[in-house]
Formats: C-alpha cells, structure tokens, sequence
C-alpha cells in the first residue's frame, strides 16, 4: 500500500517523500481515508505510530480542497484547530503541518503558554488556516477576545487521554462550546477511559473507530531490559553504559525534577553532555535542549514524564530508565521514545531494591517479564534494605501504604511486601504546575482529574477515594 493509493493530493505526496517516507504506517493507511471522507474519527494510537501525519495529511488535503475562509479583517480564519496536552507536543504537530502542507498555500501557527501573548496576537491578526494550541493558552486568547474559532471546520483532539489526566476536562468543554456546531472531529488516545468514552460520546458523531497498538503494548521492536544495581550505584552504572556502548543521543527518564538536576551535574563532570528538561526551566531552555539532542550535540537528554510526553525524535536509540515511573503505565510512554515507526531500540531500567513493587507492577501492565542483567561490577548488595520512596510531599512505603504528605494525594504501590494496605491509588500525572503542562502560574490548582486514568492499577486492599490534594509532587 502507498501514500499514492490514500488519495492524497500530489503537493502532499511531494512533501511526504521529501520527509523520506515511502509506506503508510498501520495508523495511517486507516487514517487517512477515513479523514479525507469527511466523518468523525476516533483512534486509539499511542506516540510513535505515525498518528500526527495520520491526522494532518488528510486534514491538509481537507483544507486546500475547501474554499478559504475569511475573518471579519479579511484575513485568513481558523478552519483548522489542534488541541494537544503540552507545549513540546504542539509545538511539533505544527513543525509536521508546516513538513507536510510545504507544498500547499496554508498557513499554520502554534500557540502556547510560557511565552508572550503579543508575538501570538499580532500572528493571529495576520490570519492562519490551522492553529495547533494547548488548551489553557487557547483560552486566555479566547478570554482577551484575540481569537475567533467560529469558522472552524475540522478540530483535532491529540491526546486526548493525556489532556484530561492533566485537569483540562473544563478547558475543552469551554473551547467545544467556542466551536460552530457542525465540524469534523477527529479524536486520539492512547487509552479509553470511560472519560474518554464519554467525550467521545459528547463530540464525535458516528465517528469511525480505528485501534492500532493496543493499549499498554510495548511494540516489538523494543529491546527491554533490567538491570539491577544498588540504589547508590545508579549514576555511575549509568555513566558506565553510556561510556561503554558508546551512546549517543540517550533519553533518561527520573521520576522528580531534582533527580534529573542532579543526575545532569554528575553526568556533565563525567565527561558526558547532559542537560534536563522539566517544568521548572523555560520554555527556552526546553527548546534549546530538545533542539540540540535531535541534532545529536547533545548526547544525553534527562526528563521527568510530563516534560517528555510528546517528545518525537526519529529512532531513538536508547530510552533509559533512571528511575522506574510509579505508574505503570509511564513505563510504556516512556519506552515508545525508542523503536519509533519499526526502528529498533534499546530500552533499559536501572532497579533497586526500592523499586521491586513498581517493576512487578509494570510487568504485570505489558504481561511480560523484563530480562534482567547484572552488569559485571554493579551487582547489588543482596542485603540492601527496601526504603520508602519520596515523592515531593509523598512517601511511597515499601509495605504498600503511604505516609507522610501533609494530606497529600496517595500512591499506595511501592516495592516489597506489595498490596496489603493502602487506599490510596496512583500518583497524580500532569500535576499543575508540572512538567510543560499549559498556563503558568495562573493556572495553578487547577484539578487532576487522574481518578479515570484508565487501567491505572489499584493495590489489593485499597480503592477507596484518597483525601483532598493539598500538594501534589512535582514533576
Ligand atoms: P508520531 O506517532 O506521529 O509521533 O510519529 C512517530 C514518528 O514516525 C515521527 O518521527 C514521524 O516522523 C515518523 N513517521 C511518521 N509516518 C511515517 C512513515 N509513514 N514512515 C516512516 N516514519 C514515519
């Protein structure tokens, strides 16, 4: 099967072959046809699939087709609207809507916060066909009556998983009620919550449905490994690794901001180019670091989930786990960095004894078990003790109840004695204020809504609703 045989127009085939792809991904063989017909779309597709051409090819072939819409200046309308969890992810949805319509006389812009809002008002009165924004800087443009969405004709949801296990539920109801009534909605997640079912539900009209990596698979092509080693001894196993194999362009992942701080210093006065990205460093930082790691001059990029999420670069080598995420299904975000569109990739976990509980938990979410490696010199002390781990305010204790945090959200899972207590449930993801989650400060507070975060393991014993939030960790 070829792009040709999609249907597709010839200034998209050009801009596809420029971008050196020659077959349609699964997703994209589905995609693209439904799309092109005009309907609803919901798709379930995780990063790494070839979902963002899936959704912008057709829908740039769309809006050439169409006729130009014109605001009240004059000027091009939004027909188009991307909604995406995080800056970095929309960010480059709209590099692939620029990669892609190159060939086409469409005009795009990203919108996000962390940045100016005038350079972002003086773009929209210019007039742009395709906006791709996150959802809390979409509205302060709403609010400041700098944006006009009512001649939008096709709206995007990325992520839409993501979106809401980031507290925006309230922001897309306000931006859905922005919109003309009659659009094509196209829909993705990685995950269907019954959340997820229940926007689709709200938004979508006899949308077609298309599945193409189940959900909490990891794809093949993945190379997966444990190696164990003491809690001490991480960083140096870590620096041995990158020394020894020789690699470059490595993504590592710690659960908290502190941690990859820290691991970068080390690394940096190992000899090893290292810089992190999370939430507590601006949006230029962030750029710069990303920009310098896909061009291979950085060789190691350290990142907390939330700043990683939406992060696309072409086969990723190797994805490390410094630290195992807490939740589980991290673990699979984490690794879909590697092995991206059938490239082949190493992923590999660095465990202490801390982390036993989490481990058993991950394999128990991709049914199966991890191989486990002792490198030579790094064995772990067979008499080191499980310990709590800290989470911010959170204490993750070993024998699956939580202590400390202030009334702080629980997380009930840890390692060792594994699941007799506890009621809580996993921690919070996409905490406000956290990774490169949209709005700044002013947004802080805003609600997780993690309690639907699908398939989010619950302890033996637990469920039950944990006290109000009053600082969740960040990230
Ligand atoms: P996505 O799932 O949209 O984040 O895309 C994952 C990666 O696959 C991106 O780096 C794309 O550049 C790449 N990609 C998308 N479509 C194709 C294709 N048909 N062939 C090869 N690579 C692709």
């Amino acid at each position: 099967m070829t792009f040709e045989s999609l249907g597709l127009a010839l200034p998209l085939l050009k801009a596809i072959t420029d971008a050196g792809y020659t077959t349609p991904t699964p997703i994209q063989l589905q995609a693209i046809p439904a799309v092109l017909q005009g309907g609803d779309l919901l798709a379930g597709a995780q990063t790494g699939t070839g979902k963002t051409a899936g959704f912008t090819l057709p829908m740039l072939q769309r809006l050439s087709l169409g006729a130009p819409a014109t605001n009240k200046r004059g000027k091009p309308a939004i027909r188009a609207l991307v909604l995406t969890p995080t800056r970095e992810l929309a960010a480059q949805v709209e590099e692939s809507v620029k990669t892609y319509g190159k060939y086409l006389p469409l005009t795009s812009m990203v919108m996000f916060g962390g940045v100016g809002m005038q350079p972002q008002i003086n773009r929209l009165r210019d007039g742009v066909d395709i906006l791709v924004a996150t959802p809390g800087r979409l509205l302060d443009h709403a609010q400041q009556g700098t944006l006009d969405l009512s001649q939008v004709q096709i709206l995007v949801l990325d992520e839409a998983d993501r979106m809401l296990d980031m507290g925006f539920v309230h922001d897309i109801k306000k931006v859905l009620a922005m919109l003309p009534a009659k659009k094509q909605c196209l829909l993705f997640s990685a995950t269907f919550s019954d959340e997820i079912k229940n926007l689709a539900d709200r938004l979508l009209n006899q949308p077609a449905l298309i599945e193409v990596a189940r959900r909490n698979q990891t794809a093949e092509t993945i190379e997966q490994k444990v190696h164990p080693v003491g809690r001490e001894r991480k960083k140096e196993l870590l620096a041995h690794l990158i020394k020894q194999g020789n690699w470059h362009q490595v993504l590592v992942f710690t659960r908290m901001k502190h941690g990859a701080n820290r691991l970068t210093d080390y690394l940096n006065d190992q000899g090893i180019s290292a810089m992190a990205i999370h939430g507590n460093k601006s949006q230029g930082a962030r750029t710069k670091a990303l920009a310098e790691f896909k061009t291979g001059d950085l060789q190691v990029l350290v990142a907390t989930d939330i700043a990683a999420r939406g992060i696309d670069i072409d086969q990723l080598p190797h994805v490390v786990n410094f630290e195992l995420p807490n939740v589980s299904e991290d673990y699979v975000h984490r690794i879909g960095r590697t092995g991206r569109a059938g490239a082949e990739g190493v992923a590999v976990s660095l465990v202490c004894v801390d982390e036993n509980g989490f481990l058993r938990e991950i394999e128990k979410l991709i049914k199966r078990e991890i191989p486990k490696e002792i490198v030579p010199g790094f064995a772990p002390d067979p008499s080191e003790k499980p310990e709590p781990i800290v989470l911010g305010r959170m204490i993750l204790n070993n024998n699956g109840s939580r202590s400390g945090g202030g009334g702080g959200r629980g997380n009930s899972r840890g390692g060792g004695g594994g699941g007799g207590g506890g009621g809580g449930r996993s921690a919070p993801r996409g905490a406000p204020g956290a990774g490169s989650r949209d709005g700044g400060g002013d947004r802080n507070g805003r609600p997780s809504s993690h309690a639907a975060r699908p398939g989010a393991p619950r302890p033996a014993g637990g469920g039950g609703r944990p006290p109000p939030r009053s600082g969740p960790p960040k990230r």
